[in-house]
């Protein structure tokens, strides 16, 4: 049955606790807002939750510590001589901080079993597999972290190119290829990154 859509809005915490400041500016790093599209009640707690969860370790100065130590990919290309595309991790830092912008979040079961996820940076409207969300509600560590890992990946993929409004300025495409380096690209990283840290919050005793 096909319904209007319900926007609903949820939540929408602005980074308000942090006192890390953003790089050179004095500013509190900005973690995007989100609405709800269609979600069921049950979603929408559990949209709300993974996202307070992701916002406040991208708020967090451990977030930004371990992103500005080293350099990230910006995307791959499917030659290995032409692999250019790096940026530092201050740099990945200014911009996740002032490009991310608000988004919407829905959840639709993917046309191909491996996809997760998708999002349209023209739209800025994250989609993700009904499974993720009902991994987070299960409660077990690994699906909790997965859901967790899926929308800091996403929320990388909001961002645009500069001064155009439909094209990703963070790729993964060819994220396969060894010259790759999957776990350096922006997108899995950030999202491996988010996961760590959250994991290491469940158990701060873990080695
Ligand atoms: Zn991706």
């Amino acid at each position: 049955m096909m319904s209007s859509p319900l926007i609903s809005t949820l939540l929408l915490m602005q980074a308000t606790t942090s006192n890390n400041p953003g790089i050179g500016s004095g500013d509190v790093f900005q973690c995007p807002q989100v609405e709800t599209l269609s979600l069921s009640d049950l979603d929408q707690e559990t949209a709300r939750e993974v996202h307070e969860a992701v916002c406040d370790i991208m708020t967090s100065p451990g977030f930004k510590a371990r992103l500005t130590e080293k350099s990230w990919k910006t995307g791959c290309r499917r030659l290995p001589l032409l692999q250019q595309w790096s940026i530092t991790g201050d740099e990945l830092y200014r911009i996740l901080d002032r490009d991310m912008a608000a988004f919407s979040l829905k959840s639709e079961p993917s046309r191909r079993s491996s996809t997760v996820a998708t999002t349209s940076v023209y739209d800025l409207r994250i989609t993700i597999r009904p499974e993720r969300f009902e991994g987070w509600r299960t409660g077990d560590m690994a699906r909790k972290a997965n859901m967790v890992n899926t929308l800091a990946h996403e929320m990388t993929h909001l961002i645009p190119v500069e001064d155009t409004n439909n094209l990703f300025r963070f790729t993964d495409s060819y994220n396969w290829l060894p010259w790759c380096s999957k776990g350096s690209l922006v997108s899995y990283g950030v999202g491996n990154l988010v996961e760590e840290i959250w994991l290491e919050q469940q158990d701060p005793y873990r080695n």
